[in-house]
């Protein structure tokens, strides 16, 4: 009994090396990947840029190399190369050729907003009776949220001498019994506010002590503000700090605002200086700062005209999509989707974790050139040994994740095989300092979290965990939300994250040569699984 018992084992632990025996993913082929789309001629890879576009043509000649076939529209973007080949190709190849490719070209081309397009006559003006300052956009004024239009010929905002109000800080605190808009009427007005809050670096503030409160986020202000009708808020910089901090020159790098529902402008305290000082607007902080009590008022003779033409700067970006067709014809009309975003920030601006450094390459290593490698290689791993995946496997690198995840919604909308016959999706987006361990969302369903386990026994070298921000961050959230089980690979946020220092000599290539093993050895279980449904 124990001697069978042992044989038993050992048989086992026989099958899982032998299914473990897929090709190993190559570090130094990976790292090489990511060296390129991380290099400074990629420039960051900012959505709309044409070094995207360089990067898309990348991922498409590695996905055509490997021996894959395009998944991505049909014929409307059918590559040159593939045009060709066709048209040269004695017939009956060209035949094969045309009928696998399915007409099919590597890409998913759509539009996404890339920013704001700037035309000319944007103004800020602010008087009182005899003074008036005008200001210059991307100089002495920038817009934190605007509410652009579809083109800058045309003003997408037009406000002709606005009463102005001070609105202190512009918090409105039911918490902390604070509010800057007590008893006071911003309707159909502008509104001037200092940035921060009273009292920030006093750790017994009733104002959550030293710490910011989530009301004093820009974001809440402008949304106060708005709430109580007002049609414009603009921000100064808060007495009590030496160096105004707004981000004049990096609008006029990379033009681009929230859109909170009204324009809300950053204006540089040196240029308004004079009107502060004739409204008295810096004692009255310092006074506010001291014992915490609201002091807003209508600058009554103070007017703001205001005119914009900021227009929703639109671009064309492109998925790239490649698919290893099933090898079971019973199964292969079922698919599994493997992807990582291309994208990242570019030269930083509004989606840099440091937009102070607007203008600096923000390489992306990381974020997300470890993933696509990674998903070329497991491509590549996968094409070896084919017969270990019945169900067809689609790769598929997404455009516009940074600005909002917009290349898997593009997807979802638009797949090669239908999401109701899409049996998972993984996605892999940080993948590139392991350092051993591995974090997995999104394993709640059916047999995930089993063939996940046996996946990472059978490869080996990398702690799972389940403790990270969880599913939906990244492009595995619109599958999610279309109910096809989405699995994301992640290996930890850093202090590069999002900032120019995010590069590529700081991937561990062997860290995720495991994490793309393990993806692959994942995709093999579930490309098997016979029970799938959600
Ligand atoms: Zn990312
Ligand atoms: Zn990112």
């Amino acid at each position: 009994m124990r001697k069978l018992a042992c044989l038993g084992v050992g048989l086992v632990l026989l099958t899982v090396s032998s299914r473990a025996a897929l090709p190993p993913i190559d570090a130094d082929r990976l790292l090489d990947h990511i060296k390129v789309l991380a290099s400074d001629e990629m420039k960051g890879r900012a959505d709309g840029s044409p070094e995207l576009n360089r990067a898309a043509d990348y991922i498409a000649e590695q996905f055509k190399n490997i021996g894959l076939i395009p998944g991505g529209d049909v014929s409307a973007d059918l590559s040159a190369d593939a045009r060709r080949a066709t048209a040269e190709a004695p017939s009956a190849k060209a035949e094969t050729l045309a009928a696998r490719a399915g007409d099919r070209g590597w890409f998913q081309p759509f539009e996404l907003v890339a920013g704001l397009a700037v035309g000319s006559g944007n103004s800020l003006v602010l008087s009182d009776r005899g003074r008036s300052v005008n200001l210059v956009l991307g100089s002495t004024y920038y817009p934190l949220s605007t509410v652009p239009n579809e083109s800058p010929e045309t003003p997408s905002q037009q406000l002709e001498s606005l009463p102005l109000v001070f609105a202190g800080f512009g918090l409105s605190a039911a918490q902390a019994s604070y509010d800057d808009y007590a008893g006071l009427d911003v309707s159909g007005k502008a509104v001037l506010i200092f940035s921060h809050e009273p009292q920030e670096t006093d750790r017994n503030s009733p104002l959550n002590g030293n710490r910011p409160m989530p009301e004093s986020t820009l974001y809440r202000k402008a949304e106060t503000a708005h709430n109580r009708g007002a049609r414009v808020l603009l921000v100064v910089s808060d007495p009590s700090h030496t160096t105004d901090e707004g981000l004049y020159h990096s609008f006029e790098v990379m033009p681009d605002a929230d859109e909170a529902g009204m324009p809300v402008l950053r204006v540089r305290r040196n240029e308004v200086q004079p009107l502060l000082d004739a409204w008295g607007l810096d004692a009255l902080a310092v006074q506010i700062n001291r014992d915490l009590r609201p002091r807003s008022k209508p600058l009554n003779m103070a007017r703001v005209d205001y005119t914009e033409y900021l227009a929703h700067d639109r671009r064309p970006v492109r998925n790239v999509v490649g698919i290893i067709p099933g090898s079971d014809p019973a199964k292969a009309g079922e698919a599994i989707v493997i992807g990582a975003h291309y994208d990242h920030v570019g030269l930083g601006g509004r989606l840099s974790v440091t937009p102070d450094r607007t203008g600096e390459i923000h390489n992306g290593a990381d974020d997300n050139a470890s993933g696509t490698a990674s998903i070329i290689e497991i491509a590549r791993a996968a094409m070896a040994e084919r017969e270990r995946f019945p169900r067809t496997l689609i790769f598929v690198a997404f455009a516009g994740e940074e600005r909002g995840l917009l290349g898997s919604a593009h997807y979802v909308k638009a797949p090669p095989v239908s999401l109701a016959n899409t049996v998972a999706m993984l996605n892999l987006d940080m993948v590139g300092r392991a350092r051993g361990a591995v974090d997995v969302s999104g394993l709640n369903t059916g047999n995930l979290k089993t063939d996940l386990m046996a996946a990472a026994q059978a490869t080996g070298g990398l702690e799972i965990k389940q403790e990270g921000p969880g599913a939906g961050r990244s492009d595995d959230s619109n599958f999610l939300d279309a109910r096809v089980p989405a699995v994301n690979f992640f290996t930890g946020f850093h202090t590069d994250y999002h900032r120019p220092t995010d590069d590529w000599d700081k991937i561990d290539k062997e860290g995720t040569a495991r994490v793309a093993a393990l993806a692959l050895e994942f995709a093999a279980r579930i490309a098997q699984g016979s029970q799938l449904r959600r």
